[in-house]
C-alpha cells in the first residue's frame, strides 16, 4: 500500500488545449502529463503566454482540455455533471489569483466565508471558520473590512485564507506574488507555504519569480506547451 504522502492527488494526462474561438485556432498545450501527490508543492515557471492560467484552469475544473484528461482522486472529472463540478471546485480546490478576485462589496471575513457558505455550512459555523483561517492569515483586526482598504499583501492574505477555508487537499495559485512588491510578496509565498506544513493542502503555484521557485523541492518549466522537470530533490 502506498503511504498517504505517496498517493496521487492529481494525475494530468496527455493534455491539449486548442483555443477555437478566434478565426485563427491557437493551440497552447500539447501532451502535457503531470502527476501531483497529496501534501505536494509544485512550482511552475513559464514565460508569459506560455499556458500557465490555462494549465491551471484545466487542473481546477474551470476548463476543459480539448484532449487528455485530469483524474482527481481517482475521479475522472470528465465524468462530473455540473453540479457534481461545482461541489468539486467548491471543496476540493482553492483558487488564489494574480489580483485577488475578491468581492469588493464583501468584507474580508464575508469573502472568506464564502466557500464555506456555498458548501452549504450554517452561517456562524462559516463565520467561525473563516474568523479562524484569517488569524492564520495574521487578518483577525481585518475582518471587517472591505478590500479597497487592505494593502495588495492584506488582500491576497484574504484571498488565501479563503481558498483554504474549507481545507481542500489543493491549491492551486496563479502567480499569487505577481502584482506585490518584493516583501508583501515574500510574506504571501511564506503564508502559502505555511498552508502546507500546517494542514498538508498540497500545492501548485505558477511563478515569474524563478528565486521563489527554486525553493521548492519540484519546479517545472511550461515550455513548448509542456512541462519540463527544472529540479527533483529528495
Ligand atoms: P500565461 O498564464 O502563461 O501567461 P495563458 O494560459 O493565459 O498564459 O495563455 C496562453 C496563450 O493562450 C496565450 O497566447 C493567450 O493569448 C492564449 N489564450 C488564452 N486564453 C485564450 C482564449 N480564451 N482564446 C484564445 N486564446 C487564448
Ligand atoms: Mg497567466
Amino acid at each position: 500500500m502506498p503511504d498517504e504522502k505517496s498517493k496521487v492527488l492529481l494525475r494530468a494526462r496527455n493534455i491539449a488545449k486548442i483555443y477555437t474561438d478566434s478565426a485563427v485556432p491557437v493551440e497552447v498545450l500539447r501532451g502535457l502529463d503531470l502527476d501531483l501527490k497529496a501534501k505536494e508543492v509544485v512550482g511552475i515557471f513559464g514565460a508569459s503566454g506560455s499556458g500557465k492560467s490555462t494549465l491551471l484552469h484545466i487542473l481546477g475544473g474551470l476548463d476543459a482540455p480539448t484532449e487528455g484528461k485530469v483524474v482527481f482522486e481517482g475521479v475522472d472529472i470528465r465524468s462530473l455533471g455540473s453540479d457534481e463540478l461545482a461541489g468539486f471546485r467548491n471543496r476540493k480546490v482553492g483558487f488564489v489569483f494574480q489580483f485577488y478576485h475578491l468581492l469588493s462589496e464583501f468584507t474580508a471575513v464575508e469573502n472568506v466565508m464564502l466557500p464555506a457558505l456555498i458548501a452549504g455550512m450554517p452561517h456562524q459555523q462559516a463565520k467561525d471558520l473563516a474568523c479562524q483561517a484569517l488569524e492564520e492569515m495574521g487578518l483577525m483586526d481585518r475582518q471587517n473590512h472591505r478590500p479597497a482598504i487592505l494593502s495588495g499583501g492584506e488582500q491576497q492574505r484574504v484571498a488565501l485564507a479563503r481558498a483554504a477555508v474549507l481545507k481542500p487537499p489543493v491549491i492551486l495559485a496563479d502567480e499569487p506574488t505577481g502584482n506585490l512588491d518584493a516583501k508583501s510578496g515574500e510574506r504571501v509565498w511564506s503564508y502559502l507555504l505555511n498552508l502546507n506544513r500546517r494542514h498538508g493542502v498540497a500545492i501548485i503555484v505558477v511563478t515569474h519569480n524563478r528565486d521563489l521557485m527554486l525553493e521548492l523541492p519540484n519546479a517545472y518549466e511550461l515550455r513548448d506547451k509542456r512541462l519540463h522537470l527544472i529540479k527533483e530533490l529528495a
